[in-house]
């Protein structure tokens, strides 16, 4: 049978480093992992650099390199990829804006940049979106929730310019500042304008709104300030499906995420639960209709950032059973590498190389038999960078097709 489809799994922030494990063991070499390790056997290991030298091992930033995209050079923002990930999509004479709601004391002070971590930010973006007036600048606003206290924002309008600072992080205990225009051109000094205009009436909104009373009576953060960053133009890069001739789809929880799928024309699947299953599940549906499906696993990346190696080696061991249906898929090549380390012992994002593997039909094992920092270092595939991934994948692809027809 021809290879016809691609599954391109993302474990995000899988690579770690040997510490508070016993052995001097990384998480992954600690967990049992079944599913990776019969996958490994069945196919060829190697190490990946997701990102070029000097480039921040962000995940959006990671996920667009692997995608044969390179963000630096498209001049891709945050602001319009988070917009695109939860569902507005901006035209191109708007600026976008990620969002954090957050929380300021009476004085203006911020307390919290997560807002407590407000589960849910909808009926708060529906308030604002109702009653925000920026007719005095010949500007209109749309703001969409994204995860717990995430959203984002776009002013729409002419004359609007990108180069803008943030007002995110603010130093703590300070009240954030207001956004400036980073050059002098009068369009930056528009954006600034309309954006700081919006925080303000947006801080009305906020204070008298029903669920921030409801909040503060539980003892809770009130999410009443908005802080904003990653200010840009949308822009479209070549469509994934003219680029590789084969149409894509993606599952992500990560707005980031979806919204760099929705940047290149890419299905973007909905997901209602979050677990790995479903969205492993989901991923092998799409494939069904779609020649390329690229699905990112969250779990390991959190329990990095909080430095619990036994968390992280509990949410590998997870996805790890989740991944049990991808074992059985014939007639595709699976890909499974990480977007960047994110090692507990540093509780961050860092530019150690992740595990990769390649299985599917007409490739032929290497020795390599487990899914490890270590144990991909002896695999056949080397070395390779995030931009190579693509090309790779087209190589095994062209030999596969041929060998098989
Ligand atoms: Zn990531
Ligand atoms: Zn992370």
């Amino acid at each position: 049978m021809a290879v016809t489809r691609v599954l391109m799994i993302v474990l995000d922030g899988i690579g770690d480093r040997p510490g508070q494990i016993p052995g001097g063991r990384t998480p992954l070499e600690a967990a049992a992992t079944p599913v990776l390790d019969r996958l490994s056997r069945e196919g060829r290991s190697g190490l990946l650099d997701p990102v070029p030298p000097g480039v921040e091992p962000a995940s959006d930033t990671a996920h667009l390199f692997l995608l044969g995209y390179d963000p630096l050079q498209l001049q891709l923002r945050r602001g319009p990829l988070e917009a695109l990930g939860c569902g507005i999509v901006p035209d191109g004479e708007s600026i976008a804006f990620r969002v954090n709601f957050a929380t300021v004391d009476a004085a203006g002070r911020l307390v919290d940049r997560r807002a407590g971590r407000i589960p849910d930010t909808t009926v708060l973006c529906d308030a604002i979106r109702e009653g925000i007036d920026l007719s005095a600048f010949g500007l209109a606003c749309d703001i969409a929730p994204g995860t717990g206290h995430r959203a984002a924002l776009v002013l729409r309008g002419p004359g609007l310019g990108e180069e803008v600072t943030a007002n995110d992080p603010p130093a703590p205990g300070t009240p954030p500042p207001p956004v400036h225009p980073l050059t002098r051109d009068p369009a930056d000094r528009k954006t600034a304008a309309g954006v700081n205009e919006l925080i303000r009436q947006a801080g009305a909104i906020l204070a008298r709104h029903p669920l921030n009373h409801r909040r503060e009576e539980q003892g809770l953060l009130p999410a009443n300030t908005l802080l904003v960053r990653g200010a840009g133009r949308p822009r479209f890069p070549a469509p994934f499906r003219e680029k590789y001739g084969r149409s894509g789809a993606v599952v992500a929880e990560t707005a980031l995420i979806r919204g760099i799928g929705r940047a290149v024309g890419m299905e973007v699947i909905p997901v209602t639960g979050r677990s790995p299953g479903e969205l492993v599940r989901a991923a092998a549906d799409a494939l069904r209709r779609h020649g390329f499906v690229l699905v990112n696993l969250k779990g390991a990346d959190d329990a990095g950032h909080d430095r619990d190696p036994a968390a992280k080696k509990a949410a590998i061991e997870r996805i790890d059973r989740a991944l049990l249906p991808v074992a059985g898929l014939s007639g595709c090549i699976t890909v499974v590498c990480g977007d960047h380390s994110t090692p507990c012992a540093v509780g961050d994002h860092t530019r150690d190389p992740v595990p990769l593997l390649v299985r599917g039909e007409g490739i032929l094992p290497d020795p390599v038999g487990r899914f490890t920092e270590i144990a991909c270092r002896a695999g056949s595939l080397g070395r390779r960078t995030g931009p190579d991934l693509m090309p790779l994948l087209h190589e095994l692809f062209g030999k596969t097709d041929k060998a098989t027809k």
